[in-house]
């Protein structure tokens, strides 16, 4: 069965890359993309106005949107999905609080499917993450990541992912969000730092350090394509789905 995905942020990196990974795969096909700015085409697919979204998931009647945009945009998007009775797949980060309730309440209409990172890479480090830091207890813990240049939230939504995982397993910990001066380490925090540089796709490394040796977990996506083919690995999972919250491990299993 072919999934009819509607892709919003098209002109945007990610918007791109779902364009293109879905020209390549039989079970999903483009019902339309939508941006900001509107107008052109993107892998063949003519952008329409981000503005016609509502009428266009009447119109058009996608199974699932795809979502890669910024924060106010896909709590817009999940309310419009909501009403149109389509199901909702986003990895866009910087989300507030608030933004994770509203997708929470289009979760009570439709299904929502939302991952701060849809590789597969990263959902193997999170296990591997799970299982070292209860194993070396007492060990000093350390996250960097590292994103483009253009990233506009910090840490990652990776990041805070994992430093939840980290909080699950050994409690809560103070976050101290890179050092400056007299900054000496106190026993439980967790460093946190965000560098920003040039057109890396995504790399994560948590450091686990003690009893004079160091254990040190990275990730690395080598373009963006691995985020679009697990997005669309999840719309196609995701379609005719019962109205809920999902998770994209769940998809993996
Ligand atoms: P980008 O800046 O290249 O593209 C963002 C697109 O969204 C642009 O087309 C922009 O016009 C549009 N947009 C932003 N705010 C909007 C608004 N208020 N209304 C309408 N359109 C809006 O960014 P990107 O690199 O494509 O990343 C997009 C999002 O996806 C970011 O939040 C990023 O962190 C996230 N991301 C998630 C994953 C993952 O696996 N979950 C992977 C990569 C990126």
């Amino acid at each position: 069965m072919t999934v009819r995905v509607a892709v919003t942020g098209a002109t945007g990196r990610m918007g791109e890359e779902v364009l293109a990974a879905a020209t390549d795969r039989d079970d999903v096909a483009v019902a339309f993309a939508v941006s900001r700015s509107a107008g052109g085409s993107v892998e063949g697919v003519a952008v329409e106005d981000a503005a016609d979204l509502p009428t266009l998931l009447t119109d058009e009647t996608p199974d699932v949107l795809v979502d890669f945009t910024g924060p106010a945009s896909c709590v817009e998007y999940a309310a419009a999905c909501a009403e149109a009775g389509v199901a909702f797949v986003s990895g866009t980060t910087g989300l507030s609080q608030g933004g994770f309730d509203s997708l929470r309440e289009a979760a009570e209409d439709v299904p929502v499917l939302y991952a701060s990172n849809f590789s597969r890479g990263i959902a193997a480090l999170r296990r591997a993450v799970r299982e070292a830091v209860p194993a070396l207890d007492g060990y000093d813990i350390e996250l960097t990541e590292t994103h483009h240049n253009a990233k506009r939230d910090a840490p990652s939504g990776t990041a805070l992912t994992l430093l939840e995982d980290i909080d699950d397993v050994r409690g809560d910990s103070p976050r101290v969000h890179g050092r400056e001066g007299e900054a000496p380490r106190t026993e439980s925090e967790i460093g946190v730092h965000a560098r920003r540089a040039g057109d890396i796709a995504g790399e994560h490394e948590v450091l686990l350090a003690g009893n004079h040796e160091s254990l040190s977990l990275t990730h690395r996506a080598g373009s963006r394509g691995v985020f679009a083919a697990g997005a669309l690995d999840a719309a196609a999972w995701l379609s005719g789905r019962d109205a809920g919250w999902y998770d994209f491990t769940e998809v993996l299993e």
